[in-house]
């Protein structure tokens, strides 16, 4: 048993080492991006217009069509800033809506290569390695959600197909790093790949759940085969409400499965706002303990990515939300979940996923008291909102995998989307962090209504 307050003084030494390890180096580029995020933050008539704008991207037709929709957006603020109206002044003539779209799409191509890594796994695999040689594992995840066609979602798989045969195949020549390839139960794949359901069917509707989950079980059963062919990981990433339980129990019902008992390594996602997050742990540990399955199942906790989408979904069908609405209930809810998985090992191979010092410090604290080693805890970043925590946790002798998604920028908008909310969200640690509100506050218990004692799970 972990005494509580024990855990929030290791908690305080490992948040200070890991603050303390965080890279201070600026890149130029950064800077800009962080200022452009800074501004969107602070005027939320000016997010709403950019992220309009992100939006449309990709389906305008030359630099003058790119302007128009710039300064079709930024036209409807009432009170802009005064960048904004140097580009609506660009947008009267010819040459400067010319300028004007050729700076826009280099911004936005820009911000998109922050969190994309390449436009294919054979053109992200360079920045794979340079990642594993310094001391990063990664996940790859294929852009394109929410397919729509049967064609689509086939082509989806076969790209899955073709990036675990490229990842794998890589990544055999890749140089030992120790800290990344072993935890106490046994090897870890090199190979890893994040898969989302909705991409693997068109036909995933919570109406009507039973179709979806066989229409996406025939894609799925193929890549778990390949992947304990080429001694690759799967995970299957959790998306919003609507589709939760049938991706839930597809990913239970497959694992089960005589050919799948024994392997491949696979995991699934946990997403801690959600209120009834405690039983679906419930449910997913009652499975572990009656499955008959050989390899520990991995779980990614995470807060969950699509808060404001739950809320407007809620709100239409006038449901109660399903997830809190008071962040530090979402944190203190996440932290004991995250004791409930640590006590589960070695069933469960446990990783961590947040850029928030604390949710952080608290894993890793709480892992130690508990008689953990190191080793088994794996820690999880975005790449592009992850980067410096990634490097201090690298620095710290932990293991860290980076979610690195790869695709094009059309592809790639709802992801991009999602992450400049986050990013710009008045709530988010980051945006916390970067306001330069102190140490001790960052990293103090969540105030919220959820018990977050230790013990009380
Ligand atoms: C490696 C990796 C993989 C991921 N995979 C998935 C995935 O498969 N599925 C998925 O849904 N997400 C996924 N995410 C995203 C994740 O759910 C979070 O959106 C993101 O990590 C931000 O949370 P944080 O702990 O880093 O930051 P924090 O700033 O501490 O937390 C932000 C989060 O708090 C919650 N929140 C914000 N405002 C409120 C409020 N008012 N009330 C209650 N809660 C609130 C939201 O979940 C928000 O994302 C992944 C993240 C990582 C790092």
């Amino acid at each position: 048993m972990v005494d509580g307050t024990a855990l929030e003084r290791e908690l305080f030494d490992v948040g200070k080492r890991l603050a303390g390890a965080l890279p201070t180096t600026r890149n130029p580029l950064k800077a800009i991006d962080d200022k452009a995020m800074d501004l969107a933050s602070s005027d939320a008539e000016l997010k709403a217009a950019l992220f309009r704008f992100v939006d449309v991207v990709p389906a305008t037709r030359n630099l003058d069509d790119l302007a128009r929709h710039l300064t079709g957006f930024l036209g409807e603020i009432t009170e802009p800033p005064p960048s904004v109206g140097v580009a609506m002044r660009m947008g009267n003539s010819k040459a400067g809506r010319r300028a004007l779209g050729l700076a826009a799409a280099a911004g936005v191509k820009h911000m998109a290569q922050r969190f994309i890594v390449g436009e294919s796994p054979k053109a992200a695999l360079g920045d794979l390695k340079d990642l594993w040689k310094d001391g990063v594992a990664s996940s790859v995840d294929l852009l394109g959600e929410a397919t729509v066609t049967q064609a689509e979602a086939q082509r989806y798989a076969e790209r899955c197909v073709d990036a675990l045969d490229t990842i794998a195949g890589a990544a055999r020549s890749w140089p030992e790093r120790p800290q990344l390839e072993r935890d106490s139960v046994g090897p870890l794949p090199r190979a890893n790949l994040s898969v989302k359901v909705s991409a693997l069917t068109p036909l995933l509707r919570p109406d009507a759940p039973e179709r979806g989950k066989r229409d996406a079980a025939d894609r799925l059963r193929p890549l778990l085969r390949r992947a304990k062919e080429a001694g690759a990981h799967l995970h299957i990433d959790m998306e919003s409400m609507d589709s939760r339980d049938a991706v839930l129990e597809l990913i239970l019902e497959l694992l089960g499965e005589a050919e799948f008992r024994d392997g491949p390594s696979a995991g699934l996602v946990l997403q801690g706002y959600l209120r009834d997050s405690p039983q679906t742990l419930d449910t997913i540990l009652g499975w572990l303990a009656t499955s008959g399955r050989t390899p520990s199942l991995t779980i990614r906790l995470v807060k969950g990515a699509y808060w404001d989408h739950e809320l407007v979904q809620a709100a239409q069908h006038g449901w109660s939300a399903p997830v809190f609405d008071v962040k530090a209930d979402t944190d203190a809810n996440f932290e004991l979940l995250t004791r409930r998985l640590l006590d589960a090992r070695p069933a469960v191979r446990v990783a961590i996923a947040s850029h928030n010092l604390r949710s952080v410090s608290h894993a890793i604290a709480y892992n130690r008291l508990a008689g953990g080693d190191d080793s088994d805890l794996e820690l999880q970043v975005l790449r592009g909102l992850g980067d410096p925590l990634q490097a201090a946790i690298a620095a710290q002798g932990l293991r860290v995998r980076t979610y690195c998604p790869v695709g094009d920028l059309v592809a790639g908008m709802a992801y991009l989307v999602r992450r400049l909310l986050e990013n710009t969200s008045n709530e988010s640690f980051l945006h916390e962090q970067a306001r330069g509100v102190p140490l001790e506050v960052l990293l103090a218990p969540p105030a919220g209504t959820v018990h977050h004692r230790v013990g009380a799970a």
